[in-house]
């Protein structure tokens, strides 16, 4: 990668979709490439559902339907919505955090806030 994909993956955290999506079609290497596969763009829908019995930051499959989850209020509120990032080619955005209270690593591309214990993150993204 150069170093405008480098400052891309830097600031990657305050961008919305839309945005994140057209740099990443505009991303290729020095020989011309492109860095990513837009075109073999997938969607999936889940829905997510209330069940405070479940325990923060969980999800918990629906056995009749694929597409649905349940979790507790405080995941559903943490978790980010329209998710982009997904697959082999998205491994280098994983970024890594452990939370200051509560110690679980999470992955900051999914979440808000820590799903575990609400703690807002206390980083520069
Ligand atoms: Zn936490």
């Amino acid at each position: 990668m150069n170093a405008n994909d480098l400052n891309f993956r830097k600031n990657i955290f305050n961008k919305n979709n839309n945005e994140i999506y057209t740099e990443l079609s505009n991303i290729s290497h020095a020989e011309g490439y492109r860095v990513f596969d837009i075109s073999n763009e997938q969607k999936f829908d889940l829905s997510l559902f209330v069940d405070d019995k479940i325990a923060p930051g969980l999800f918990k499959p629906d056995p009749e339907n694929p597409k649905k989850f349940h979790a507790n209020s405080i995941t559903i509120r943490a978790l980010k919505k329209d998710i982009l990032l997904a697959g082999e080619d998205f491994d280098e955005f994983t970024h890594t955090y452990v939370c200051e209270k509560c110690k679980k690593e999470l992955d900051l591309q999914f979440w808000h806030f820590c799903p575990f214990c609400e703690e807002h993150f206390r980083v520069q993204v």
